[in-house]
């Protein structure tokens, strides 16, 4: 049995009349977060590190931003897709846990549904999804609110 692991990163900037998308779930705010999908940091931070545990590059290189087919996209759809990647190179996901750093709006309300959400998504038990959060007591571009991050890491398996 061969292990790899995986880690992602992402940052999306906060705009006002956009909907915040995180984990494919809707998080009541007065801004979202700008981009050419519907920005879901948390996705994108998944799909990197689904990627990266395949030596696969990331999400920019399979789905570039240049073009239109994901514009507006729903990047639970495309983190599947990235999994489905790492599948046909014989990996199996193991586990996946990610912090989403975030000042506001407070998160704690929509953590389990964001991990049960994504564990549909990835075929994943509750207990091999775990998602955080943190804020950074206000310091940084998470802190003066003019952004959110998100870090993952993944563990693939394959025989
Ligand atoms: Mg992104």
């Amino acid at each position: 049995m061969q292990h790899h692991v995986g880690i992602g990163y992402d940052a999306h900037r906060f705009e006002a009349g956009r909907d915040l998308i995180l984990g494919g779930v809707k998080v009541p705010f007065e801004k979202g977060l700008l981009g050419h999908s519907d920005a879901d940091a948390l996705c994108h931070a998944l799909s990197d590190a689904i990627l990266g545990a395949a030596s696969l590059g990331d999400i920019g290189k399979h789905f570039p931003d240049t073009d239109p087919k994901w514009k507006g996209a729903d990047s639970v759809a495309l983190l599947k897709e990235c999994k489905k990647l790492a599948e046909a190179k014989g990996w199996d996901l193991v586990n996946v846990d990610a912090v989403v750093v975030c000042q506001r709006p407070k998160l704690a309300p929509f953590i389990d549904e964001m991990a049960k959400n994504l564990g549909r998504a990835l075929s994943l038990d509750r207990e091999s999804v775990s998602v955080k959060a943190k804020t950074t007591e206000g310091m940084g571009f998470e802190g003066s609110g003019e952004g959110l991050s998100a870090h993952a890491v993944v563990m693939l398996k394959r025989n």
